[in-house]
């Protein structure tokens, strides 16, 4: 049940103490990077008087802006003769930064994934189809090494190709998968097309989904389809990609992987720390990271921390799917919105389709909110009246929600641009 039980179940106690000592580790190494020694310098910070946790809030905040302007090798801690491996953000927002490993940080990195799957139920024996693209994006080669480490035998199919995708996983019974969530459910047209029922067709058991903010209705129609579960799986570049965080086969959040990694969540306005269970950004520091360690940095996702312990045993605190980033926040008409929330609607009215785009214009002084909304096959097809209260409907739906009155466009099935990586869900036209 546990890849490394010792540490999953770790007292909390002696998991802080080990944090600690990493956390003082790592301080010493971050100290060799040219952009820490001066940030250590300039706010006369004594790494020597952090003594505990708590005392990490004393540490200055890393942010994405930073890692940009020290590009490329301004965070590096080692030697670049050390280095193996390079990463870069996928870069939905600005321009891609460059993240550098060493074989050990590869290791734990790879063993991170190793435990996060086996957490799920995955086993030597499974086939694991990798469905994400290969290559500087995280999630290709993270995921790969992790599922050879746990001895899967890995198919490394890369993303696109929905119908060769299938094929695999029908001629070599694949049983786990790698995917996007909005490609999960642009496949599920494919498999319609082809006349393939995953649930009586194939083999497959689970699937590993993220990369992307996704609603727990959008899980659901997920697994309902393909008849799997679909585990939630939280990563991003700058900590090693995925492996940070995971759900366990009660699916009540993702544990985070403490051992590797100390969490904080902050309100993102004062950057003072929140609560447990209480919303905010993640804030995280590398414990483990040699070449290119990273202090308290702001991954702008927003989430908590679920209180209480999870019946799986394990110690590692949990967080709340993310429910979307601070800087992908909509702001109309002074209102805050989110695509997820959106979503969240969206899903839960029978005749929506798979797929949405939120377009945001200028008139004059007015903002409008556009969303288009695919609709499933038979719906399309079916009578102009009906369809004119569906889109009546949803404008009604998300009034209620998000308070703005949105213009609805309702468009066919499949007939919105798909992106083989992260879906781009909002398109802001407004200019400054
Ligand atoms: P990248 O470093 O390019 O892989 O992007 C990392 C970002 O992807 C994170 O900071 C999140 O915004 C997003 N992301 C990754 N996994 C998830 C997930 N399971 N749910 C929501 N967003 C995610
Ligand atoms: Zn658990």
């Amino acid at each position: 049940m546990y890849w490394e039980k010792d540490i999953e179940t770790m007292d909390r106690d002696k998991l802080e103490a080990h944090q600690l000592a990493r956390l003082k580790e790592t301080l010493g190494n971050a100290s060799k990077s040219p952009y820490y020694a001066k940030v250590f310098k300039d706010q006369g910070l004594d790494i020597q008087q952090i003594n505990a946790l708590e005392d990490v809030e004393r540490l200055p905040l890393t942010t994405k802006d930073d890692l940009r302007q020290q590009w490329p090798y301004g965070f590096l801690a080692c030697s670049k003769d050390e280095i193996v491996r390079m990463h870069s953000s996928s870069g939905t927002t600005g321009r891609a930064i460059v993240v550098f490993h060493t074989a050990n940080d590869v290791d734990q990195w790879t063993n991170l994934v190793a435990r996060s799957m086996y957490m799920t139920g995955m086993r030597k024996s499974d086939v694991f189809q990798n469905m994400m693209t290969y290559g500087l994006f995280t999630g290709g080669l993270g995921f790969h090494y992790g599922a050879e480490k746990l001895g899967a035998l890995v198919i490394p199919a890369s993303a696109g190709n929905s119908k060769r995708q299938i094929q695999l996983m029908m001629d070599f019974d694949t049983t786990y998968i790698h995917i996007i969530p909005s490609y999960a459910l642009h496949l599920s047209a494919v498999f319609e097309e082809m006349k393939v029922d995953p649930r009586k067709d194939t083999k497959l058991k689970g699937a590993f989904v993220g990369a992307e903010p996704h609603s727990e209705k959008m899980r659901k129609i997920i697994e309902d389809f393909y008849g799997f579960k679909a585990y939630n799986s939280y990563g991003l570049s700058e900590m090693c990609g995925p492996g940070v965080a995971f759900e366990c086969p009660h699916q009540t959040g993702m544990h985070v992987w403490e051992d590797n990694f100390l969490m904080e969540v902050i309100d993102p306005v004062s950057l003072k720390r929140v609560p447990d269970g209480e919303e905010g950004e993640l804030v995280m520091t590398t414990l483990l990271r040699d070449g290119m360690p990273i202090l308290r940095y702001r991954t702008r996702d927003l989430t908590r921390i679920i209180p209480g312990s999870c019946e799986c045993g394990r110690t590692h605190r949990r967080i709340e799917r993310i429910k979307g980033r601070s800087d992908d926040m909509i702001i109309i008409k002074g209102v805050n919105i989110f695509p997820v929330q959106i979503e969240k609607r969206l899903m839960d009215i029978p005749g929506v389709g798979t797929n949405y785009l939120i377009i945001l214009e200028r008139e004059g002084l007015n903002d409008t909110m556009l969303v288009k909304v695919e609709v499933q096959k038979d719906f399309f097809a079916g009578d102009l009246k009906q369809l004119e209260n569906l889109r009546h409907r949803i404008v009604e739906e998300l009034r209620s929600d998000i308070l703005i009155t949105p213009k609805v466009d309702l468009v066919g099935p499949d007939s919105l641009e798909k992106s083989e990586g992260k879906a781009v869900r909002v398109i802001d036209n407004r200019k400054d």
